[in-house]
This record gives C-alpha cells, structure tokens and sequence, in this order.
C-alpha cells in the first residue's frame, strides 16, 4: 500500500506568502539575466546598528534553552523601551519573546477563542494565519470616513450581532501596505469602541520606530487594559532574518500570556539565546543605536516623499506615507487604458509591470483589497542602506541623493511614471 498523505483543509491551496514568493520570483529573475527591480518583500536595506553585532558576537558561545517566555533581561528592557520611546506601562513579566512577532501572532491566534477582525488593507499574512489557526475572520470593509484604514463605526458594526463573542482586532500602525498611521483622535474613538464592544485590540507595532515625524502614537496608551503590543527587532532594527519578536501584554490577560508561554514551550521552546542577548543591547539602546535610527529616518523620509510626490505628479492616487518604506499607489486613474490592454486586476496589473518594467511588486488583493482597486506594493527597499548611511553623514537627502546613492529605487520609480505615461498616452 501506498503511503497515504492527506492534506488538512486549513492548508489546501495556501502559497508560500506573497511577499516570500515575490522575493523567490526575482532571484529567479536576476539569475536568468533580467533587469529586475526588488520592491517585493518588505525588508530592512539597512544594516544591523554596531553594537547589537557585537553583542551578538559576544554572545554566540551561549548554548543553553532560554525560558519559553524570553530571558528576564530582555523582556525588562522590552518594557523599558515601549516606556522611554512609546510611553506605555508594561511589566517585564508580561512581555512574551519569540522567534519573530509573526510567530507570536500565530501563537497568539491558537490561544484566542473567539473572532479576528481585520482591516482592510491588512497584512497579508493576518488571513492565513487565522485560517491556520482555526478562527472565524470578519474582514472590516474598507472605504468609510477614512480610506485604507479602519472606523469606529466598522468595528462597531462587526459587534453588532452577538455582542458577547470575543473579538480581537488586528490594528497596524504604521500600517504596512499603506504607510499611514491612526493620528491620536482616531486611536482615541477606535479605543472607546473597543472598550464598549470588549474588544481586544493587537496593535502590530512593528514599524513603531521608522516614523517621519515622532512620536509614535499607540493605541494602548488609550485602552491599557485592552491591547496587545507587537514589536520586535525585524524593521528598526534591520534584522527580519535573526527572528526575534516581542508582545507585551495588559495586566489583565495575564492567562492569556501564560497560555502563550505554554504554547510557546510546546511549539518553539524557546527564541535563540545568541539572539536574545543581542536584542538586550538593540532595545536598551545607546547613543550610536539613537544617531543610526536618526539617520534610517532621515533617508526613508526624503526617499518616500521624492517618491510618493513622482507618483503622485503623475495622477495616481497615493497615501502619503508617514513612515516605513511602502507605497501603496492605486492605478485606477489608468483604468480606461489598462483595460484596453486587458490589465483588469492587480495581479495582471503586477504581471505586465514585471514583464515591461523588471518591477516586481505586490498586489493589493494580497493585503485584502479587491483586485480591481488596482492597488500595487512598492516595497523602496531595493539600495544598499550601509552605503546610503555613510552618504546620509556627508549629505542632505534630496532628489539628488537618491538618485546617486538609492539608485535602483531611482530607476524603479522612473521606470514607473515612464510606464504609466506610456499606457495614458495609448487611451
Ligand atoms: N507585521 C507586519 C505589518 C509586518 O510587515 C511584518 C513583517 N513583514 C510582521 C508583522 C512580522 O515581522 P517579524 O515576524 O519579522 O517580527
């Protein structure tokens, strides 16, 4: 008899994510000999600061299993680091560690009982995940008050019926795809809707500290009592690939973090040990973590404005972006012409680009979007960020600056604009 394999529904038709299978598509690409530029995955261009390198070095001999939770020191100074840069109380105890936050959020969906509401755009790995998970999705419509992001009056609407279901919502802000974030009027009504509704609220903050303009804004320093704070090392910190999260927890859920130290204990035993010291030293900081994080902002903020006002100058609906590195432009000014050439959905949309451009870029139906939006992720993270932070010493950021140290953004955004010109002049 043959080996008899089944397949559990939760993962029949699920791809590799998006963004890892864009990355995979232009290494396949390059390799062929194509002209490819990367603005697929999100990741960090820049280099790990000094010092968290070399306290990882120092610590590369440390062998033994950390607890499930995270070493003390770490999840003290995780605490420490949400008070001095976000001005939220958290205690140590009640910040979880993992091999990324994305695994927490999984773990953290494994532990819930009850629905996850997620805005739309979300992440592209929030519907996944849930549907790993086993829980019941509610997609919070987009459009309303505020476009690409969420309303008090959508949750509130999501609650209507059942009100006594648990619900925990997915907030991301700075948002990845869009790069906006909730001003303080907006947390504040979204935090009395939850707190009306017994809403808890996951507030994804990875990109907390790649802002434009500080200080960051949680929505926990709303509603303490009811939100989950995410960070981690991957985007400040330029180090996606050591996988090291954090979440950090109200005083209130504290059986829900202990079901995630249970879990984490039965899943992953525990987050690297080399790893966890390093991160010790990248969230206590220093003065050279401080002058490198300055100078990261700096180039992501001259860097998305050159880029966000190109596309914008041309007629395509962009969100300005208030951090991060993701544009999240909307093609549907050229929708007459794209439909000309068939181009109706975003996913024809990044195809044509990709061919005709060397674009490799993510469509917005991946982040929830409906395809004819005609949405596109540009993630600018194609340049060499230890060169663009040497140049950012000795230079303003201009339009000059990327176009001499940002150079495949530069052409990318150049190729794009061309393109777009092209298809209108075909209408
Ligand atoms: N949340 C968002 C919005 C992200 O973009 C990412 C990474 N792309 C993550 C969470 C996961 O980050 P990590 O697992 O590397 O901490």
């Amino acid at each position: 008899m043959n080996p008899i394999v089944a397949l559990d529904p939760r993962v029949e038709g699920l791809g590799v994510s998006a963004a890892l299978a864009a990355r995979r598509r232009s290494g396949e690409l390059a390799a062929a000999g194509a002209t490819v530029f990367r603005l697929g995955l999100g990741q960090s261009p820049f280099p790990v600061p000094a010092p968290v390198v070399v306290a990882l070095r120092a610590a590369a001999a440390e062998k033994d299993y950390p607890p499930p939770g995270g070493l003390p020191e770490l999840r003290e100074q995780v605490a420490e680091f949400h008070r001095r840069r976000h001005g939220l109380a958290f205690a140590a105890d009640d910040v979880v560690i993992g091999p990324g936050s994305k695994e927490l959020m999984f773990l953290l969906q494994l532990c819930w009982a009850g629905d996850v509401l997620v805005p739309t755009p979300s992440w592209a790995s929030s519907l996944p995940q849930g549907r790993l998970a086993g829980r019941r999705v509610v997609r919070l419509p987009p459009g309303g008050s505020r476009e690409l992001m969420t309303t008090p009056e959508a949750v509130a609407a999501a609650c209507a019926a059942d009100p006594w279901r648990p619900r925990l919502l997915f907030l991301n802000s700075p948002s990845n795809p869009t790069g906006l974030v909730y001003d303080e009027r907006e947390l504040a009504a979204l935090a009395q809707v939850c707190r009306d509704h017994g809403v808890v609220v996951l507030s994804d903050e990875i990109y907390a500290d790649l802002g434009f303009a500080l200080p960051h804004r949680s929505i926990a320093s709303h509603y303490p009592e009811g939100t989950i704070v995410t960070s981690g090392l991957s985007k400040w910190c330029g180090a996606g690939g050591w996988r090291l999260g954090t979440m950090a927890f109200p005083a209130t859920s504290r059986d829900l973090r202990h079901a995630m130290e249970a879990g984490a204990s039965e899943l992953f035993s525990s987050t690297a040990a080399p790893i966890q010291r390093a991160a010790i030293a990248a969230f206590r900081g220093s003065d050279e973590v401080e002058a490198y994080l300055a100078d990261v902002r700096r180039i992501l903020a001259g860097m998305m404005f050159w880029a966000f006002t190109e596309l914008s100058g041309i007629g395509l609906e962009v969100p300005e972006p208030r951090a991060a590195f993701y544009l999240f432009p909307s093609l549907a000014p050229l929708g007459d012409a794209l439909a000309r050439r068939d181009i109706v959905t975003d996913v024809d949309l990044v195809r044509w680009l990709r061919i005709e451009t060397g674009i490799v870029a993510l469509p917005g139906s991946a982040f929830g979007m409906p395809p004819e939006a005609l949405r596109v992720r540009l993630a600018l993270v194609d340049f060499d960020g230890a060169r663009a932070l040497v140049a950012a010493g000795q230079e303003p950021i201009s339009a000059g600056f990327v176009a001499r140290h940002l150079t495949q953004v530069h052409k990318a955004i150049a190729r794009l604009t061309a393109w777009c010109t092209i298809q209108r002049g075909r209408s």
